[in-house]
């Protein structure tokens, strides 16, 4: 093994957590190198955005060439439950901040983002996976495996694991936890979209309930191309197993005549896909010379499509507190990152949670006279991701509280 190069920063995994990360410390001056075990385009899930990310883009210089790549602009969410719309729009919300995003083909959208960094001179190697790291307190040695099998070394003060679902350090150093959250699944695909309804209705992305605990994507690009996935139980997946993925998506598909009618004559362009029991977490998120970020510290669900949030929002927080490091300041890291995320990761699981116990739907369907649109405004800020502004009490203590009474009152009138 003849080669040992020597960096500020090794970053591992090049999603939109790893590029935040490496943008962000690129600006601020170091010495850093990426590492990415797959070659890009790849594939990977998450492609619905939340406006709370737009300012992590924007905050390391991103923002200009993601715009010139003319994505679905996302101005918000519909719902559908027996029928019945439910609209979010992020124009109307509680939190001052960004109004819109995107919809993004997530293999194209993350080789923009590494590649913008890669042309500011970050060194960015793809087909090269992490395979080995010994820890230490002020430097860290990584062995990384290339697409020929030949190994070589990086010597660096600090990683950020940003390896997402390939959760190198949790694996390597037995850091896993299981989640709380109930395993659930998805199966995925990408179609055609020729029948796609003109203006609004075609472009935003819409949730079809189509059980309480089981609710389909719809998720339109700009490209004409469309994401269609099912997630939630996986008793659900069970009644359509079937070794053949593709098949499964469209036989469940047809179930489903809102999403039937608009897809049955389509190609199916990315046949489809399932993953189980996807949520995760950490026993610890840092330590000396270390720091884990994005999906490989934690993912909840995919509903609300809070991950790239999540891992950009980590991603950007974790890169300041390690620029500080290496400048000799003593960091708190249980509060400024762990406690950090835990405000933002902790105010979602409330979400989530319930959501599929069925009383958020009732929430979102509540159509009393006396629904409260300044109710719906702060609801709809935790939509955007803005889960971090405590001054809105569907966000102080996570939201409990105020969904909880709200809950309680749309019971009373239902
Ligand atoms: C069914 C489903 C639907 C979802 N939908 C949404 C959604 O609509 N919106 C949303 O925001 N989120 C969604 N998510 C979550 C989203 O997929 C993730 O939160 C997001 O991709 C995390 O980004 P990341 O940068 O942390 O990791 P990733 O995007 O997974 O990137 C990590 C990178 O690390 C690389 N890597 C792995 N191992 C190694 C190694 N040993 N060495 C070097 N590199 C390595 C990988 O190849 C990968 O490119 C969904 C998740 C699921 C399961």
């Amino acid at each position: 093994m003849a080669k040992k190069e020597q960096v500020d920063v090794l970053v591992i995994g090049a999603g939109p957590s790893g590029s935040v990360s490496a943008a962000q410390l690129h600006r601020d001056g170091l010495k850093i190198k990426v590492v990415e075990k797959e070659r890009f385009p790849r594939f990977v899930i998450g492609e619905s955005l939340l406006p709370r990310c737009m300012e992590h883009f924007d905050e390391v210089g991103l923002m200009d060439t993601l715009k010139a790549q003319n994505y679905q602009i996302k101005r918000g969410a519909r719902f559908i439950r027996d029928g019945r719309d439910c609209w979010f729009d992020f124009g109307e919300q509680y939190t001052q901040g960004w109004t819109w995003t995107w919809q993004v083909p997530r293999g194209h959208f993350d080789k923009v983002l590494i590649d913008t960094i890669a042309s500011w001179g970050v060194d960015v190697e793809f087909e090269t996976a992490v395979t080995q790291i010994e820890k230490g307190a002020d430097s860290q040695l990584t062995t990384v495996t290339h697409a020929d099998g030949s190994e070589t070394q990086i010597e660096s003060r600090f990683i950020i694991d940003a390896s997402g679902y390939g959760r190198v350090m949790p694996r390597m150093f037995q850091l896993e936890k299981p989640s709380v959250m109930a395993p659930r699944s998805a199966v995925f695909g990408h179609f055609t979209d020729r029948n796609r309804p003109s203006g609004i209705l075609g472009e935003r992305i819409t949730f079809v309930i189509h059980r309480r605990d089981i609710w389909i994507w719809v998720i339109p690009f700009s490209d004409g191309i469309t994401s269609v996935g099912f997630a939630g139980n996986p008793d659900f997946f069970a009644m359509y197993n079937t070794e053949d993925k593709a098949e499964q998506l469209i036989n469940m598909m047809k179930d489903v005549p809102f999403v039937w009618e608009r897809f049955h004559d389509q190609d199916n362009v990315i046949p489809g896909r399932m993953m189980n029991a996807y949520a995760a977490s950490v026993k610890q998120s840092y330590g000396p010379g270390y720091v884990i970020t994005g999906n490989s510290s934690e993912f909840i669900d995919p509903v609300f499509s809070s991950g790239v949030t999540f891992a950009t929002e980590s991603g950007l927080v974790a890169a300041k507190l390690v620029k500080r490091h290496l400048n000799g300041e003593v960091i708190d890291w249980a509060t400024e990152y762990v406690q950090h995320m835990h405000q933002g990761v902790e105010t979602f699981r409330v979400y989530v949670n319930r959501w599929y116990e069925g009383d958020l739907q009732d929430i979102f369907f509540f159509s009393h006279d006396s629904a409260n649109p300044e109710i719906k405004r702060k609801i709809c800020s935790v939509l955007a991701g803005y889960v971090w502004d405590t001054s809105n009490p569907f966000v102080r203590d996570h939201g409990e509280r105020a969904l909880g009474s709200l809950s309680k009152r749309v019971k009373i009138y239902e």
